[in-house]
């Protein structure tokens, strides 16, 4: 029987086949087929410390008998509200910058990014209303972004074959250079040119974009940029969706350049993976603009399962995790184990431009045939699926983002399916 289930970023047209996974644990899939597969990218980057985590369960179980969701309009619940203290104390912090000290609930990485540039666009209104100044609504945007599939996140991420049937509902934005090695100075004078005229804010993937191809820059450039927002009064919102809770060696990236930025969104590992749940916070200014005895500033955005009771208990449990874990240990083996074999797979012929930050490596192929729509991604998720690896890899680029309780022996095996694609793939001369 042919299944109903439409698949996101498929093509169903090529009957790839789609593997059915019954249960998982750690880092590994188990097949109905009774096969088992490697989940070398955390089921697209959400799990964090393994699948199944028993702490994250038992709270999800715990919770779902206890009280399952609530409407958050003037109300609130003890799970909510731990999460969101936890949010604050683990938020990056900086001397001399305004703490993060506010958060919204939502229910994926796109709604935390459309409500952090909502809150910044409201920022200005109700500060106009006030005459405090003009109203902003312009949008600052780091070329090959990433930053969601709905229509505003769609609008300040890269154009491309991904949204141009939606390309006449997106909004205009002003796009500023990638810093890639040697372009770090055009970057910087792009973006100082741009705030010059005033947007409401930018917005940055800290230190690697991810679906744009795992393109890498430095905390030194990440610091520059927010100093040039903060000397130009335009909001920096930092969106931590996919760099957060540990990707990037520390918990989260702003932390590495020092920077807090004024809007900071999460999703993806704040409940370890398991459960969906979102939270963008924001520092004062932001709450403050909004704090009216006028019902017409208020924040005017919902979604039914706002801070649903189960999801934060399982983001509490991961809160607790990390505060009560040596999570940064183990990604700190994890990272070192990752190192040590790319630097080995870099010397095959077939790969070029090694990069990694924290657990996030990526790898190119050299191959003639590169674009996203060339068959070579399909042929690799199909080569890898043999090998017992689950790898999505996003052209030509091979990435990987194991869960950090990924050990040696499932390194071992990985990296040696990477070489074996190498052999197999490698551009002919
Ligand atoms: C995945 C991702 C998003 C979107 O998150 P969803 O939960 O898939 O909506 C936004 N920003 C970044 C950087 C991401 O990697």
């Amino acid at each position: 029987m042919v299944s109903p289930v439409w698949h996101p970023f498929t093509q169903h047209g090529l009957n790839e086949p789609i593997p059915h996974v019954a249960r998982a644990q750690g880092a590994l899939l188990h097949l109905a087929d009774g096969g088992t597969l490697i989940d070398c990218i955390s089921s697209w980057w959400v799990t964090t410390h393994g699948h199944c985590n028993p702490r994250i369960a038992a709270a999800i179980a715990q919770q779902a008998g206890t009280l399952d969701q609530l409407i958050f309009a003037g109300y609130t619940h003890e799970p909510a509200e731990q999460v969101a203290r936890g949010l604050i104390d683990l938020a990056p912090k900086a001397p001399g910058q305004p703490n993060l000290a506010h958060v919204f609930f939502s229910d994926s990485g796109s709604t935390a990014v459309e409500v952090a540039l909502k809150m910044a666009l409201g920022y200005w209104h109700n500060r106009a209303l006030d005459g405090l100044c003009e109203a902003r609504s312009r949008i600052l945007v780091l070329e090959h972004s990433y930053h969601g599939d709905t229509i505003g996140t769609m609008s300040v991420g890269e154009r491309g074959v991904y949204n141009a049937a939606w390309a006449p509902l997106l909004f205009d934005v002003d796009t500023i250079p990638f810093p890639a090695p040697g372009r770090e100075q055009l970057c910087l004078d792009a973006l100082k040119a741009a705030c010059a005229a005033s947007p409401a804010a930018f917005i940055v993937e800290p230190l690697i974009l991810g679906a744009g191809g795992m393109l890498v820059y430095s905390p030194a450039i990440l610091r520059e940029m927010a100093a040039i927002c903060r000397r130009h009064d335009v909001l920096f919102i930092a969106d931590e969706v996919m760099t957060g809770w540990g990707r990037t060696g520390t918990l989260f990236a702003c932390e590495q350049a020092g920077v807090v930025p004024d809007i900071m969104a999460v999703a993806k590992g704040i409940t370890g993976g398991a459960i969906p749940l979102a939270a963008t916070l924001a520092t004062a200014p932001l709450f403050e603009a909004h704090r009216s005895s006028d019902r017409a500033r208020l924040f005017y955005h919902s979604s039914s399962y706002t801070a649903n009771a189960i999801a934060c208990a399982a983001a509490a449990a991961n809160i607790a995790i990390w505060q009560e874990e040596d999570v940064l240990g183990r990604i700190a083996t994890l990272s070192a184990g990752i190192a040590e074999r790319l630097e080995k797979l870099a010397q095959h012929p077939a790969f070029a431009n090694p990069r990694q930050v924290g657990t996030v490596a990526a790898i190119d192929l050299i191959t003639a045939d590169a674009g996203y729509l060339s068959d070579l991604a399909p042929r690799l998720r199909a080569f890898f699926l043999e090998h017992g690896i689950l790898l999505r890899p996003l052209g030509n680029t091979i990435y990987l983002m194991p869960p950090y309780c990924l050990d040696a022996g499932q390194l071992d095996a990985i990296f040696a399916a990477l070489a074996a694609a190498g052999d197999q793939f490698a551009a002919k001369a």
